[in-house]
């Protein structure tokens, strides 16, 4: 099976000479094949998403609302096929693809009360027989370039929001789980959404920098790796888009000795592990005050070798494997530096076969301590399941490494001390803080987003500044002369007299 574009409300055959492999990653096997965009495929979707745009940000907010309702009851309807198909190609667990479909519908449902987000602004009588208001129009053809780590959420993060406001959307997925995408596009159309308003483009970087260059993209919302959003950020901004560009991370859980320990090794295993450790806002660090290390790391290696490691679709998995051959190959080198710079390897993931699975891409659950910030084990976003224990002082200590780690995407404290937990909130140079919660992806109607290497661009996406990214703001001062009284003369220079 070769997977293909959505343009124009149908399936599209890309146009590239080439087909990349698309994996399952508990078996390892060839289950399809992707087709690689070209600049001319591009150019299809673009003018395709240009002309839709035109028409779709002239139907009134209300009917807008309309098919987001819909959308929202196809996606709720589809959940159970949707989830089997990410976690056949993720690898995830299905009850976690479950999740991440969740979340994305959040972002469904915030959109849907799009006629009061863009309910904009009045003045009356702002100056005598003056008015002014404030209205949001939309950009016209924004693109979504997202990760392979959630392939419904992601795209969810953005599209209900940009097709809410009256934008068409272009989606360039990640070439290693694409199918979502189309089953998404699939869903969008029965909802009754025109088509071209929701285009997906298959591909690489060809596709990718033709979206850039082209003069008909507005914006671009981008989620992946740190040195790739960087590139997106200036390339869209060097040719004068709108762009928001999410990167890496590498997020800390502190533990201070006050903490219920139990609570906490609850959640640290759960947000290190989970997803085998393939989420931004996993928690791959754990900084522990020294007095409750000990016995926090040997609750935490009994926890880690408990976890049960299948394939995603089977009863009772708690994790799958790893996206490709590759990432395997790169968690376990970095497993072995670590061992190899000093730290202690307390549970060792390498080399970990599942029966039944044999060809599968797993790597057990990792547990590292006395690791050293200057270790590669420390320094590398792994995106894998390896849990690093860093041993510290106090909190003072913890917030000092926090905050010079190169990413600011999430972190989170577990205490019983408010006052502590204040301190830390406040003095962290992060995006997103948990205070006894592992992973504070925020709620869809805030807005989620991180700080330094984890985001460039000042817009985090959904929540009220995805309503922002995604319009322009347009401010409209009228006066509607009486007709009955002598029409003065209107000042020669501008003076603001004529509002008064
Ligand atoms: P990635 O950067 O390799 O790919 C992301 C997208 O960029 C894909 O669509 C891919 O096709 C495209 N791309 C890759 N290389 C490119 C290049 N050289 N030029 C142009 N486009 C390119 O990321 P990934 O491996 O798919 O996802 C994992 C990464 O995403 C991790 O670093 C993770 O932290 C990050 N992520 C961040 C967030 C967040 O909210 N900050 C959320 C999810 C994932």
């Amino acid at each position: 099976m070769t997977i293909g574009h959505w343009i124009d409300g149908q399936p599209v055959t890309p146009s590239g000479e080439g087909a990349q492999p698309v994996y399952n990653p508990a078996t390892g096997e060839v289950i399809a094949r992707l087709g690689l965009g070209t600049q001319a495929d591009v150019d299809r979707g673009v003018a395709s998403a240009l002309a839709a745009s035109a028409r779709w940000a002239q139907v009134p907010v209300g009917k807008r609302a309309a098919v987001l309702f819909r959308f929202r009851e196809l996606l709720v309807e589809s959940t159970d096929a949707l989830a089997a198909l990410v976690s056949r190609e993720h690898g995830k667990v299905v009850s976690d693809a479950r999740g991440e479909i969740a979340r994305g519908l959040e972002v469904v449902e915030f959109a849907c009360g799009v006629p009061q987000l863009l309910q904009g602004a009045f003045s009356d009588q702002a100056a005598t027989d003056i008015d002014v208001y404030s209205v949001r129009e939309p950009l016209g053809v924004v693109v979504g370039i997202t990760p392979f780590n959630f392939p419904v959420m992601v795209p969810l993060w953005m599209s209900p929001v940009a097709i809410a406001t009256g934008n068409a959307f272009i989606l360039k997925p990640s070439e290693r789980d694409p199918s979502a995408s189309l089953f998404l596009a699939e869903l969008w159309q029965r909802a009754g959404l025109p088509d071209g308003v929701f285009t997906v483009l298959q591909g690489d970087k060809t596709v990718v920098d033709g979206l850039l260059h082209h003069p008909d993209v507005a914006a671009v919302s981008f989620v992946g790796s740190t040195p790739v959003a960087r590139y997106i950020h200036a390339t869209a901004s060097a040719n004068g888009k709108r762009v928001q560009a999410l990167g890496g991370a590498k997020n800390h859980g502190v533990v201070l000795a006050d903490a219920d320990l139990d609570d906490a090794v609850n959640h640290l295993v759960a947000a290190a592990y989970g997803a085998a450790g393939e989420r931004c806002m996993a928690l791959p660090v754990v900084l522990v005050e020294e007095s409750v290390a000990e016995v926090l790391v040997e609750k935490l290696a009994h926890r880690a070798k408990d976890i049960r490691v299948t394939a995603g679709d089977q009863p009772g998995a708690d994790m799958g494997p790893v996206i490709t051959p590759a990432a395997k190959e790169r968690i376990e080198r970095i497993i072995t530096s670590a061992q190899e710079q000093g730290a202690t390897l307390v549970v060792d993931g390498r080399g970990y076969v599942v029966e039944g699975y044999e060809n599968g891409f797993f790597v057990g659950p990792t547990l590292i301590d006395h690791v050293a910030v200057t270790q590669e084990v420390y320094r590398e976003e792994i995106f894998g399941p390896v849990l690093d224990v860093l041993r510290v002082g106090g909190l003072d200590e913890a917030i000092a490494i926090i905050n010079a780690n190169p990413y600011g995407n999430g972190t989170a404290v577990f205490t019983s001390s408010g006052e502590a937990a204040r301190t830390f909130r406040r003095s962290v140079h992060v995006g997103m803080i948990g205070v006894n919660v592992p992973i504070p992806v925020p709620v869809a109607w805030h807005s989620f987003g991180g700080w330094k290497d984890s985001l460039f661009g000042e817009s985090h996406v959904y929540g009220p500044e995805g309503i922002t990214f995604y319009t322009r703001g347009k401010v409209v001062t009228e006066r509607w002369p009486h007709r009955a009284a002598p029409v003065a003369a209107p000042a020669f220079h501008f003076s603001g007299d004529a509002q008064k």
